[in-house]
Order: C-alpha cells, then sequence, then structure tokens
C-alpha cells in the first residue's frame, strides 16, 4: 500500500481543527502586551552600553533608519555608486539589526548562508558553515560596515521620533531620541519585520521575584557562557522556565536542557522540526564554486527552485526547497484535465500530510519518553507556523534536567512570585526566559517608534489606515524621497528575506544615483501608478499564509484572521522570480515608469 493510502486524511483533518479550535482566544493579538513603563528594562540592551554624544544639526545626502541587513546592503550599493554622504540610524549600539539584538545561544540562520548573508562575494568572506551562527552573520554586518565606512557616519543607540517632509526645502527633516535634529534629501527606512520584543500578557507576569529576561537581550552575566556556545555554567544550579516554544527556543533549548538544573520548557504549540543536517564548509569546495557573480547565481536559484519555478540544478537543496519540490512533483502527476485550483490545492495537502507524518515521526524516534513525544508533534500544516529545522532540539528532552511542561494548547496559566503555573501545578524556577517573540500586526509607526510626515502633512499611519499602498512595496504617493525596505506588494519572498533587501537597496542606489545626476531635487511616485500597482497586485489569488484554518499565530493575527487592510499584504501575481526579472528591467530602463522626477 502507498504512503499516501496509509495516511487518514479525514482524521488528520479532524485533529487539526480541533488543536486549533481549543487554541482560539477572543483576545486575538491584545493577549500580548507591550513592554513598556514598569516592564522597559526587558528592553535594555545587554550587549553595548550607550555612550554620550552632542546632538547633530546639520545635512547629509542619505539618511538610513535601521542598521540591519536593509541598511548595510543600500548603504554598500550607494557607496558603489559614489553616494557616501550616508547616515544610517540604528536602535542598537551597532550594525546587525536582528543579528545585534539576538544573541542567544545557538542562534543561527534557518536559511542556507550561501544566500542568506548579504555581500559575501563584496566583502570575500565565506560561510563557515551551511547555516551559519549568529556571531558570524553579525561580523559580516560589522564588515560590510567597515569595508563600506558606513561606521563613520553612523548613530547607534538613537531612535528615530520624526520624519517630516519639508516641502520648500525638499528634504526630510529628521529628529530623534538623542536630540537629533537635522536634514537628508533622501531617506531609507528599513526598520525589520520583527523587532521589537512582545510578552505574553500571562496574570501575575509582574510579580516574579526571580530572575528574567526576553531572548533578544541575553543575560550571559546570569548565565554565563558566550554567543559562541561556551557552555552556560552559571545555570549548574538554577531551576529555569522559558516561555514558549517557536523558531527562538527550537535553537536556544538545547544550550538551556545541557546547562541547567532543571530546566522546564512550557509549551503551548509544538513547532514542527524537521532535520536541520548542518555542515562545515570545505574552502576547497567554496574556491571551486566562487567565481564571479557566484552568489547572485546561488540566490537566484534558491528563489526559482523555492518558488515553484525550478532551475534546472537546486544548489541549496534543503528542507526549504524540498518543500517546493514535493508540490511540484505531486502537481506534476495530475492528468492535464485535472489542473483545477481544487486540484492543486488537494495535492498541495496530500504533499504536506506526508512531511508532516514524517516530521511527526522523527518525534517517537528521537525522544525516549513516547508521551513527551507526543506531545511534541504538531498538528498543523508545515507552513502554518515558521518551519524549523534542527537535529538537537528534540534530544534535549532525553536530558535528565529537562521537562517539557504541555499546557495543552491553553499557556501558562499564572505566573507567581516564586514560579509558573500549568494546569494548577507550580513549577517553582530561579529564571524565566521569555521565548514569547516579537510585536506583529501592531499599527507600523507604534512598531517604527515614529509616524512619517509627507506632503501636506499626511501622515503615513492616515494614508495607510486601510491598508498599506505603495509601488513595489518602496515608493509610496505623497512620501518625496522615500523608499521603503520590505518585502510585501513586491516580491514576498519569506523564504530569503535579505533577497528583496538586496533588490531594495538596488532600487533606492539607482534611483539617488539619477535624481543626483540629472540635478532632480524630487522624486515621487505618482497616485495613478500606485494605484495601477494595487490593482495588479490584488488580481493575485490570497496568501496561503495567514489562513484562519491555520492554528493560531503571529502569521493569522492569533487565528483571527486579517482585516481588509492586510488583504492588501500581497505580492506580485507572477511570483518572485518574475517580480525580480521585472524590477531589474524597471530600473534599467531608465524611465522608473510611474515615478515623476522634478527639479
Ligand atoms: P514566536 O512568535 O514564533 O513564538 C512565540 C512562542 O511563545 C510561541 O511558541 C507561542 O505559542 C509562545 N507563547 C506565547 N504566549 C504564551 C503563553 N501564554 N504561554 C506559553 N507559551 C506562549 O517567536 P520566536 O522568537 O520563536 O520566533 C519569531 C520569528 O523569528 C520566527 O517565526 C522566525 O520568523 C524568526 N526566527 C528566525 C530564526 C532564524 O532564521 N534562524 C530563528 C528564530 C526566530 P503559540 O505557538 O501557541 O502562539
Amino acid at each position: 500500500m502507498s504512503e499516501q493510502a496509509m495516511i487518514d486524511k479525514e482524521g488528520l483533518r479532524q485533529r487539526y481543527a480541533a488543536e486549533r479550535d481549543k487554541r482560539i482566544r477572543t483576545d486575538g493579538n491584545d493577549q500580548y502586551i507591550e513592554i513598556k513603563d514598569q516592564l522597559s528594562h526587558y528592553l535594555q540592551d545587554p550587549y553595548v552600553p550607550v555612550k554620550e554624544r552632542e546632538p547633530l544639526n546639520d545635512h547629509v545626502t542619505v539618511a538610513y533608519i535601521g542598521g540591519g541587513f536593509s541598511g548595510l546592503v543600500a548603504g554598500a550599493r550607494l557607496v558603489e555608486r559614489g553616494i557616501t554622504d550616508v547616515r544610517i540610524l540604528e536602535k542598537g549600539g551597532d550594525f546587525g539589526g536582528t543579528w545585534y539584538w539576538n544573541r542567544y545561544p545557538g542562534a543561527q540562520c534557518d536559511t542556507a548562508a550561501m544566500v542568506y548573508m548579504p555581500l559575501l562575494e563584496e566583502t570575500g568572506h565565506m560561510p563557515s558553515e551551511k547555516y551559519a551562527h549568529a556571531p558570524e552573520i553579525l561580523e559580516q554586518c560589522q564588515r560590510i560596515g567597515r569595508k563600506y565606512n558606513l561606521y563613520d557616519n553612523a548613530l547607534f543607540h538613537t531612535q528615530v521620533k520624526e520624519l517630516r517632509w519639508d516641502e520648500e526645502e525638499k528634504v526630510w527633516r529628521i529628529t530623534t531620541d538623542r536630540g537629533d535634529d537635522f536634514t537628508a534629501n533622501f531617506v531609507g527606512m528599513g526598520t525589520g519585520p520583527l523587532h521589537v520584543p512582545k510578552l505574553p500578557g500571562i496574570p501575575g507576569i509582574e510579580t516574579f521575584k526571580g530572575h528574567s529576561f526576553h531572548t533578544s537581550r541575553w543575560d550571559y552575566e546570569y548565565t554565563g557562557g558566550d554567543p559562541e556556545g561556551a557552555p552556560l555554567e552559571k545555570l549548574g544550579d538554577k531551576r529555569v522556565a522559558i516561555i514558549g516554544t517557536g523558531a527562538t527556543a527550537v535553537q536556544c533549548v538545547p544550550h538551556l536542557a545541557k546547562a541547567c538544573q532543571s530546566l522546564f520548557v512550557c509549551q503551548r504549540t509544538p513547532s514542527s522540526v524537521d532535520i536541520r543536517d548542518n555542515h562545515d564548509i570545505d574552502p576547497k569546495w567554496f574556491h571551486n564554486i566562487a567565481t564571479p557573480g557566484w552568489q547572485m547565481r546561488w540566490i537566484e536559484n534558491f528563489t526559482a527552485n523555492q518558488t515553484g519555478q525550478p532551475a534546472e540544478e537546486d544548489l541549496v537543496a534543503d528542507g526549504w526547497t524540498d518543500i517546493s519540490k514535493r508540490v511540484r512533483e505531486k502537481i506534476s502527476k495530475l492528468p492535464k484535465e485535472d489542473l483545477t485550483i481544487e486540484k492543486m490545492m488537494a495535492a498541495y495537502e496530500d504533499s504536506d500530510f506526508e512531511k508532516m507524518e514524517e516530521i511527526r515521526s522523527r518525534c517517537n524516534s528521537v525522544v525516549e519518553d513516547q508521551e513527551t513525544a507526543e506531545h511534541l508533534k504538531a498538528w498543523y500544516q508545515q507552513l502554518c507556523k515558521r518551519p524549523c529545522f534542527h537535529d538537537e532540539y528534540l534530544k534535549s528532552y532525553n536530558e535528565p534536567g529537562c521537562e517539557l511542561v504541555d499546557t495543552d494548547g491553553q499557556g501558562v496559566e499564572r505566573i507567581t512570585e516564586k514560579g509558573v503555573v500549568v494546569g494548577g501545578v507550580e513549577y517553582e524556577v530561579d529564571c524565566i526566559i521569555y521565548a514569547s517573540g516579537f510585536e506583529v500586526g501592531t499599527p507600523f509607526e507604534r512598531r517604527s517608534g515614529y509616524d512619517t510626515v509627507g506632503k501636506g502633512g499626511m501622515l503615513l499611519s492616515d494614508y495607510w489606515a486601510d491598508g498599506m499602498r505603495t509601488k513595489h512595496g518602496v515608493h509610496v504617493h505623497n512620501f518625496p524621497n522615500l523608499f521603503i525596505s520590505q518585502a510585501t506588494q513586491g516580491a514576498n519572498l519569506i523564504s530569503n528575506y535579505p533577497h528583496n533587501l538586496t533588490e531594495c537597496g538596488n532600487t533606492m542606489a539607482i534611483m539617488v544615483r539619477h535624481a543626483l545626476d540629472n540635478g532632480f531635487k524630487e522624486l515621487e511616485v505618482t497616485e495613478q501608478a500606485e494605484n495601477d500597482w494595487m490593482e495588479l497586485l490584488l488580481q493575485a489569488p490570497p496568501m496561503m499564509l495567514g489562513t484562519t484554518e491555520c492554528t493560531p499565530g503571529y502569521y493569522n493575527n492569533e487565528g483571527k484572521g486579517w482585516g481588509e487592510g492586510e488583504t492588501r499584504a500581497v505580492s506580485y501575481p507572477f511570483g518572485p522570480v518574475a517580480y525580480f526579472k521585472y524590477l531589474n528591467d524597471w530600473r534599467d530602463s531608465g524611465s522608473f515608469e510611474g515615478v515623476e522626477f522634478r527639479q
């Protein structure tokens, strides 16, 4: 009998629905609490001390908000085109963005480093592993900063308070929490999707008397060890609870499980954890493949294989490309007359059932205690939550001090002075670590920490009150000389986010160069071009991510689904490969159709 025939599809559908239903909550995203006031210590930077400096009141050609991958690649592309007067503003104490903050033990990229780490070819860096660890990625950010002299002008530990278009002078005025008040001809915004930590709104959270921190502000003073993976030696006599079992917890739990006297992993929904199969990169192999243009070839190959427009060869060949490969194989077996949306969706479901059964069976084969193994099984489609890949996570539950505290989908009930309460049982601990993720779905201006005031005093928050409107996800009518660097309304490629950011950086550099060379002071997308782009995008079928049939999480607004505004979180209807080609042609044409350049 075939594997397919043995899968009880209807049984699985019912189990998925039941597991989702018991997790649905009326408060949705409001279950999380904003970190402020007496909780603001959770946001403090444990890594780099804040340096005093004088406020700035000058002018720069380009200001860029955000010193993560997007700011670095845009900065590099601008400098390559001779625009060196670039000032990056960053709330962290160095470049790195996500990789500045997320230094928890075990942090590593889960998209292959060859395609994920930016500007490897330009900086001459060979990733040490197929999936590089966080310190190496942070170093790459610093290497880019040094190579392109982006440190000279950067402002760290600086948060923008307002961005205002000065219509007379045709410049942006930027004010910050460090008292700066300066102007820039052009502004880039690359503030990232997941950067504001959130805490679960568990009753009593403020009463806990022990130590606690969020994973994105890891307290090595308390735990011992370091981001390179040295053992967390100060935890040998500590009882620790970690709340959350998402992609972050999957990476740090193995380190905690080895180090703590007792570790209680508080689980509301298990992650799907497939094989990682990481390995060192062989310098000889790398030397052979790293011929000119190698990184773009790899990036484009990954994007093609991952998004259903396969190249002949699969260079990365990992869990991501495998997801698409399986779906493609299933669809290719359909007779021509069955190539309907319904049949293709059914083929997708079949492929997902097979994959998820495989992933669930790993729990039984890796975890010794079979009751624990059962609780670690994910009962939903693989793309309902961020798919995880890890070879040590499940093994952690074989460590004598590591206990899975499963909450049967209900979450931690209460936090007391002494610990966490689940199912009426109090687990006394010395420390609680919140692996509870980052704000998603809260207003853009709240996450950014500022609003943007465009032409005629128009607030970006008002302009986008009914949802985002852009051309290419980058240009916004009424907001001249502004470039937004992100994926939505462009390629929307989530499996390799930096590919989107690299292209946004290219766009900015090419257009700023064009404006400077031709004496244009102002560039702005026309209302018509923005409308046309939105109309094109809205023809696309709704996104598969974020459906309310999925278990709750940040992909689907905690199970509530997205409102009218979020239906605009769409992508180019012909897929990422076609989008990047279209964008290249649009830029190369030099006419930048839909954008007006004015003297
Ligand atoms: P997530 O938002 O994915 O996970 C938060 C976790 O907290 C979930 O397991 C959630 O459970 C749990 N939780 C929330 N409230 C409670 C509660 N009251 N009681 C118990 N548990 C609770 O955050 P992560 O930091 O793990 O990951 C965020 C994103 O960052 C990922 O999706 C990924 O995009 C990215 N990431 C990428 C990595 C990489 O590329 N290497 C590594 C780490 C993260 P529930 O699922 O039930 O909501």
